[in-house]
C-alpha cells in the first residue's frame, strides 16, 4: 500500500479488514440501543439450537463465494477467501445486545446504509478496491441469506420490512461483487506486476 508497487492482499490488511467492519458494525448497534424508539427496540435472537446451522449456512456461502476467487484468480485470491466468510459471519454481531439481554433494534447492522458505511470507511481505511467489493459481497449474501424483518435505513429510521422481496437482488449483487474483486486482482496482477520486474532489471548492476 502507497509504495508505488502493489502486492497481493496482505493478512494483515485482512486482520484490519475486520475490526474496521467488527467496529461499524458494534457502532450501528449501540446508536440502535440509544437512539431509536422503544417501539422499534424489539429485537430477539433466534432460538439457541437454531444458531450454529445458521452461522454454518452464512460462512459456508461466505467460503462458496470466496472460493470464486481463488478458483479463477489463484494463489492472490487466498487472503480474500478468509475474509469472505468470516465478514459474512461477523454481521450477526449486531445481535448482541440482545444475547447480553439488553433492548435493541432488530438487525441494527443488516441495512443499506450500513452497506454504503462499510464501503465508504473501508475505502477510506484500507485502500483495497478488491476489499470494498468483498466487504459488499459478504454483507449483502448475509442479508440475502436472513429471512425475517429488516430496516433498510437504519440507523436512521427503524422501519421494518420483509428481507424476503430483496434476497434475490442482495444475491446477485454479492456474486456479481466478487467477480468484479477477482477480475480488480487479476487486473492488479496483469498491470503491475510487470512494473516491478522491470524495476527488479533496472536495479541489476
Ligand atoms: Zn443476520
Amino acid at each position: 500500500m502507497g509504495s508505488g508497487i502493489k502486492r497481493a492482499l496482505s493478512y494483515k490488511t485482512v486482520l484490519l479488514t475486520l475490526l474496521v467492519y467488527s467496529g461499524l458494525v458494534l457502532l450501528f448497534t449501540l446508536i440502535g440501543v440509544i437512539f431509536a424508539p422503544p417501539s422499534a427496540q424489539i429485537g430477539q435472537t433466534r432460538p439457541a439450537d437454531t444458531i450454529p446451522e445458521h452461522v454454518l449456512e452464512l460462512a459456508g456461502f461466505g467460503l462458496v463465494l470466496g472460493l470464486g476467487l481463488a478458483v479463477v484468480y489463484g494463489r492472490k485470491g487466498l487472503p480474500l477467501v478468509f475474509l469472505l466468510p468470516v465478514l459474512t459471519v461477523l454481521l450477526d454481531l449486531d445481535h448482541l445486545p440482545a444475547y447480553l439481554g439488553i433492548a435493541q433494534t432488530i438487525r441494527p447492522a443488516h441495512s443499506l446504509v450500513f452497506v454504503a458505511t462499510a464501503l465508504a470507511i473501508t475505502a477510506i481505511t484500507i485502500k483495497h478496491l478488491e476489499v470494498d467489493l468483498v466487504v459488499l459481497s459478504a454483507t449483502l449474501a448475509h442479508m440475502g441469506i436472513d429471512t425475517g424483518l429488516f430496516a433498510p435505513l437504519s440507523p436512521i429510521n427503524f422501519d421494518y420490512v420483509p428481507l424476503d422481496p430483496y434476497k434475490v437482488p442482495f444475491l446477485v449483487v454479492a456474486v456479481l461483487a466478487v467477480f468484479a474483486g477477482g477480475f480488480v486482482l487479476r487486473w492488479r496482477g496483469l498491470r503491475i506486476e510487470p512494473v516491478a520486474g522491470e524495476l527488479a532489471r533496472s536495479a541489476l548492476p
